[in-house]
Formats: C-alpha cells, sequence, structure tokens
C-alpha cells in the first residue's frame, strides 16, 4: 500500500514511513492511495477470530509491502495482551437497541490504548529492522500523554519527553504519566498552558538541527497508523450484530476526529454502516458544520470533557480531501484559507454528501451531567462525561431496527469528580491502578523557553 498527502507535494511512501513520519512534509496528512475492500464473504471469514487476530487481518492491507500477516498478528495479539477484559472492546446494551462499546480497557483507561499499544510495537519492530532509534515529544492535556509513556515505555530505540501543562492536568491523568519510572521517558511539567505545550513541541519541530540531532518523532492523532488500528473495533461491533448483511450505526464522542474517521474508513472498506453521529462540548466545531456548514474557529473552552476540548480538528482534513474527490490542490487551498481566516469554505455538494452519513449532537456541561445522572439512574450505567456525550448523540439518532453503538471512550475512575457530582456515585479505580495515588511521581518543571527545554530534551536521550 502506499500513502499520498492530502497536499499533493509529498511523494508516496509505504506503511513503515509514514508510521515514522507522522505528518506528510508538505503539512498535509497521509491517506492510502486506495481503499482495501473486504467481500461480503471475507467479513464473514472474520466474525470466529479472537480479536487481535481479527485486528490484524484489517490492518494488513494497510501495511501490505511493509509488514506481513504474521507478524502484525503477533504484534497485535502482544498489544491486546495487557487489557482488563477478555473481550478487549465488549458490547454492553444500555438501553433497547442502544449500545456501549467500552474502549477502555487498556492500561490508562481511555480508548488510546488501543492504538497506542500497537503503535509502540509497531515501532520498534520498524526501528530495529532499520537500526534506527528515535525521540518521540508530545505535548499533552491528559489522555494522549498517558497512553503513550504506557506504550513505549521500556522500549530501546525509543526516548519519549512528554510535556504537560504544570498544576493544569487531572491528579489521575498526570500521575499516569509521571510515575512511570522506566529511563526512556522524561516528563515535563511547563510553566504554562496546554497550548503553550503545543507550541514547543512545535518550535522544536520546526529547528531543523536539534530535529535531525535527536531524530524526532511524533505519535499524535494524525499518524495513519493510528487510526489504521482503530477500524477493528467498528468491524468487530459491526460483525457481532450480523454484518455484513445488517447494516449499523455508530455514535462517538469526538476532538481531532480521528476515532469517528476510523468508523467512516470501516464503511470505505465495504462495511455496512448506516450513520455516524458525532457528539460534541461546547466546543462544537463540527456539529455546527455537520448541521449547517459553518465550520468556523472559536477560542477553546474548558468543558467536563477535557479530551474533547478542541476547535481545529485535525483529522477532519481526511475527509475532507476525500469528500473533494481527491483533489489535493483543492484540499491545500482549502486548509490554508481556513488557516489564515478562521472559516473553511466547504462546497455544498460537498457538505449534502457528507450530511448522507454525519450527523452531530452538541451536549452543554449541564446537559452532559443530566445525562450521566439520567444514565445511571435509569440504567445503572456509570459514563464519563464523554461517553455520556456519546450515548446522547447516539440516542437523538437511533433507527428501528437498526443497532446504535456508541464509543465509550474513556473509564469513568478517569474522571471521578465529574461522575460523582452527576451521579453520588464513586467510580473505583481498577486494581491495576489501585495505589496510583501512593506511588512516587518524577517529572522536571521547567520554564516556557525553547533552549531549557531542548537541553533537557537533549540530556534525556544521552542518558546512559
Ligand atoms: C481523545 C479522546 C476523545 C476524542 O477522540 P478523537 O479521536 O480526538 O476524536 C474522546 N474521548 C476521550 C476520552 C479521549 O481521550
Amino acid at each position: 500500500m502506499r500513502y499520498r498527502s492530502t497536499r499533493g507535494d509529498a511523494r508516496p511512501r509505504d506503511f513503515s514511513d509514514i508510521l515514522l513520519a507522522g505528518l506528510a512534509e508538505d503539512g498535509g496528512l497521509y491517506m492510502p492511495e486506495s481503499w482495501p475492500q473486504f467481500t461480503p464473504d471475507q467479513w464473514r471469514e472474520l466474525r470466529t477470530l479472537p480479536y487481535p487476530d481479527l485486528a490484524a487481518r484489517v490492518i494488513a492491507p494497510f501495511a501490505e509491502g511493509s509488514i506481513d500477516l504474521s507478524t502484525l498478528t503477533r504484534l497485535c495479539r502482544e498489544a491486546y495482551a495487557g487489557f482488563s477484559h477478555p473481550a478487549i472492546a465488549p458490547l454492553c446494551e444500555v438501553e433497547d437497541g442502544l449500545f456501549a462499546m467500552e474502549l477502555f480497557h487498556g492500561p490508562t483507561l481511555a480508548f488510546k490504548d488501543m492504538a497506542m499499544q500497537l503503535l509502540g510495537r509497531l515501532f520498534e519492530h520498524v526501528l530495529s529492522e532499520r537500526n534506527q532509534s528515535v525521540t518521540i515529544v508530545g505535548a499533552t492535556s491528559g489522555d494522549t500523554g498517558s497512553a503513550a509513556i504506557e506504550a513505549f515505555r521500556g522500549r530501546d530505540r525509543l526516548s519519549v519527553a512528554i510535556l504537560h501543562p504544570k498544576g493544569r492536568t487531572s491528579d489521575v491523568q498526570r500521575r499516569q504519566m509521571t510515575t512511570v519510572t522506566n529511563d526512556n521517558i522524561l516528563n515535563i511539567a511547563l510553566e504554562g498552558t496546554f497550548d503553550d505545550c503545543q507550541d514547543m513541541v512545535k518550535a522544536m519541530f520546526a529547528d531543523q538541527p536539534f530535529r535531525d540531532e535527536i531524530h524526532l518523532s511524533a505519535v499524535n492523532s494524525i499518524n495513519w497508523a493510528r487510526i489504521a488500528a482503530q477500524i477493528p473495533y467498528y468491524v468487530r461491533a459491526a460483525l457481532t450484530f450480523g454484518a455484513p448483511d445488517r447494516p449499523v450505526s455508530f455514535a462517538v464522542p469526538t476532538g481531532n476526529f480521528g476515532n469517528v474517521l476510523a468508523a467512516w474508513a470501516a464503511s470505505r472498506m465495504g462495511l455496512p454502516v448506516k450513520k455516524l453521529c458525532v457528539g460534541s462540548n461546547r466546543n462544537d466545531i463540527l456539529t455546527r458544520f455537520l448541521l449547517s456548514n459553518d465550520m468556523s474557529m472559536r477560542a477553546v473552552e474548558p468543558s467536563l470533557s477535557p479530551s474533547m476540548d478542541i476547535q481545529v480538528s485535525s483529522n477532519f482534513e481526511r475527509l475532507l480531501f476525500e469528500l473533494l474527490d481527491r483533489d489535493s490542490a483543492a484540499c491545500a487551498r482549502t486548509m490554508t484559507e481556513f488557516r489564515q481566516t478562521g472559516r473553511m469554505d466547504v462546497p455544498h455538494k460537498a457538505w449534502v454528501h457528507a450530511g448522507e452519513t454525519f450527523s452531530g449532537k452538541t451536549l452543554s456541561d449541564e446537559e452532559t451531567r443530566i445525562e450521566m445522572a439520567r444514565l445511571y439512574r435509569e440504567s445503572g450505567y456509570l459514563a464519563d462525561p464523554h461517553s455520556a456525550i456519546g450515548l446522547a448523540a447516539g440516542r437523538q439518532y437511533q433507527e428501528q431496527g437498526v443497532p446504535m453503538i456508541v464509543a465509550a471512550t474513556a473509564h469513568p475512575a478517569k474522571f471521578p469528580d465529574a461522575v460523582v457530582a452527576a451521579t453520588g456515585h464513586h467510580p473505583a479505580l481498577p486494581p491495576h491502578l489501585a495505589d496510583l495515588h501512593e506511588r512516587p511521581e518524577r517529572f522536571d518543571v521547567l520554564p516556557n523557553d525553547l533552549a531549557t527545554v531542548e537541553a533537557a530534551v537533549r540530556k534525556h536521550v544521552r542518558r546512559g
């Protein structure tokens, strides 16, 4: 499989290249040159496979020419061995025909583990084949950083430096990062906001000599390998409800548009998907686009569902590329304009086309609390704020006879304050994290200064 940039300039690459590169050099996102197709019989054959084997079969066509099926199967089995539920992504009927697909049974209790656990192993495999090492640098407001640290800890060819805004992440989220003691992990508490952390990472990438010296790489959600690793759970759920002979719908609480894009990719591969419902908090740029073709940036406001506090959903560019019939020049122009003016001009026909599959729903914090309370009261289901938004979106667009499967993206114990406030019930951390609050923390507090941060990262890479 070859990959092309959504903006057209970058030369085509294979899967291993785009895994390590992340973003294309022209600023675009990598897309597979064509969608792998599964026939109805090929879908049916997947029905009886254990999750890791199914995942390998679904991902294999994307890695064709780079990683063979038996290697992928081994890596998938290792990646999902550490999940605490035997079904990996179990389905739970919350209301009649409305199902929670729980994606939070991995080591850090959020759906990011589903892709990141595999990504860590893919990186290690490709780097050892090439005899290379890289340094992964990332900014996090919570879930991505902990998932990356957990997936990359103790891996020889990788050094990891994660920046979080000092004093601005939740206790559980910070401790999941700072209590990891492997010496390839560096936690930086930056004196600044999450935006400062992101700008710092961008500045390090823009410093070409530094970037080359320590072989910088990134694992943010624009990495296609992460999207590919999120497709299998949609496939598994649909097959459980009778696909390919019967359609299903999905609802997904959305920030960077990565998770729901994976569901859409599954439909491009021939899986019958009726509707894709996007749930947003007050940072509702995607919902505004889907409901009224209004893609205009506003300031990011904090909400009860912090992992969705995003105004520029980077992965939307991939859908746009496809809506524009893969016209990369038009896509590049639209994205440049969006950056300059804060408004994206999507042609009416393309918007109508998106609306045939996608719909959206926004919940305020108050509506999210009401939804959490209602789920607990009426169904006994304890949902975190992100999953509750997904469930409300799913319920709104439910159709008779079509199962509505909702991505439950975080364990309630990851957001205990919001859960207690809405339901009165205190969610317990699972056994492997029960002593999280007693473990010693380790992090460097650094000023918001490029030279200081680069010096710390350099020293970390040269350790021992
Ligand atoms: C990252 C995250 C999301 C948003 O996922 P995207 O792929 O960015 O749309 C939703 N919920 C939780 C708990 C997350 O960690």
